[in-house]
């Protein structure tokens, strides 16, 4: 049987992990709540716990006031709450140099990825200088590289963009055409930790060791936060970005950490006004929550389900699987599959399948994902999961995507 070892290490996951898992689904009100539904775009965005819904509401009732200005209790603790926010972002990304290293709250991935192109990327470029682009990722990871290329050339600095070689079969990087593409002028290269489509987990580590030891890495890590543990020190990058929202915070709540290691110092420039206070209080409750609840757990978890999809759906003849077409044991070598499979039928358009989904109760993306040109042609329906999500619900799922053959 093909699928054994994957499948073997799946359940015992799932039976080692079950009354855990049982435990923690029932902290998400919006999940227990809606028993007939089936929440399956964590990518999108993460349900919460109720403790993060707690701490914006014992915030605001408690202490909310503006950040960094007033000097009475409230702002004091509002001001306090901020910056040891930043160290929490710091300790929860397992920070090598907490010393050295900056914190700087966004209101996502996006706005975190745009500041650093904006504000940061332009003092390290020098004309003939080469920056590594990853067009089959998401666009929040492509365009403001683009437009930092635009605005340099207007000032006559003319930097060379070098598009990402990727594995078609697998959606992994291509790490052996990396090394080649690459030279001293390679400066910049922007990564993604997990990737948003194809659910796999890029290796990093192996795009450190194409580029050598002087080229920036940044690191979009927006799908990763919260699904796996993510060490600074083990991946050896230079900037980290992420979204509040996708790790069980409030919307509009992010942060960019920065390493201060290779380039210029990272200043944010500009007045950035008041701060996101009830977000940054969200954001701090749900790292202390997940650092409870163990990433690793909710990596095996998970992967697990992921590993049970993939291998359900490689049985049906109907459908196609993007990306690896196996589910990996959690252990390959290779490129594990995390919580994301991505799929087509053969002849139901997705955009419609997703409907079918939804009247069955199951809560799908089915689009094009805001995916690179270099990505995807065509539409496909994406299951996105998350500790909450049950084995009972992935096995549902399929018996439905079995009947419509
Ligand atoms: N990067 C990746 C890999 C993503 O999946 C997303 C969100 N789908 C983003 C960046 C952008 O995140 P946000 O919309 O929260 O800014």
């Amino acid at each position: 049987m093909t699928a054994s070892k994957s499948h073997t290490q799946a359940v015992a996951a799932i039976e080692e992990l079950g009354e855990w898992q049982r435990a923690l689904r029932a902290q998400f009100p919006i999940i227990t709540g809606h028993p007939e539904l089936a929440y399956l775009d964590s990518a999108a965005t993460a349900q919460k716990p109720k403790a993060v819904l707690d701490a914006v509401q014992t915030y605001l009732t408690t202490a909310n006031a503006n950040a960094g200005r007033g000097t009475y209790p409230w702002a004091n603790r509002t001001t306090a709450l901020v910056e040891e926010t930043r160290d929490r972002v710091k300790q929860f990304l397992d920070d090598p140099d907490p010393e050295q290293s900056a914190v700087h709250f966004t209101s996502g991935a996006t706005e975190g990825l745009r500041t650093i192109a904006r504000d940061w990327l332009p003092q390290l470029l020098a004309d003939g200088d080469e920056i590594v682009i990853p067009v089959a990722d998401h666009q929040a990871n492509i365009e403001p590289w683009l437009e930092v290329r635009q605005q340099l050339a207007r000032q006559g600095v003319h930097v060379r963009v070098l598009p990402m070689p990727y594995q078609r079969a697998s959606g992994d990087y291509d790490h052996t055409a990396m090394a080649s593409l690459s030279g001293p002028r390679t400066r910049f290269v922007a990564a993604t930790h997990v990737h948003h489509v194809y659910g796999g987990n890029m290796n990093i580590h192996r795009v450190r060791r194409a580029l050598g030891p002087d080229a920036v890495i940044c690191l979009d890590a927006a799908q990763s936060i919260g699904h796996l543990p993510v060490s600074a020190a083990e991946l050896d990058v230079d900037f980290i970005v992420f979204s509040g929202h996708k790790a069980m915070a409030l919307p509009g709540s992010g942060a960019v950490w920065a390493r201060q290691a290779r380039g210029p110092a990272f200043t944010p420039g500009g007045w950035s006004g008041t701060p996101n206070t009830a977000g940054i209080a969200s954001l701090a409750t749900a790292l202390d929550w997940l650092e409870a609840a163990g990433t690793d757990r909710i990596e095996r978890w998970t992967v697990a389900l992921a590993a049970r999809l993939t291998d359900g759906l490689r049985h049906l003849e109907a459908y196609e699987i993007l990306g690896c077409q196996t589910s990996l044991a959690a252990d390959s070598p290779v490129q594990p599959r995390q919580g994301i499979v991505t799929f087509r039928h053969r002849d139901i358009d997705s955009g419609d399948l997703g409907f079918v989904l939804f009247s069955h109760g199951f809560m799908v993306r089915s689009d094009s994902h805001c995916q690179g040109n270099a990505g995807e042609r065509t539409g496909s329906v994406r299951v996105s999961l998350h500790l909450y999500n049950t084995l009972e619900e992935v096995d549902r799922l399929l018996s439905v995507l079995n009947s419509l053959g």
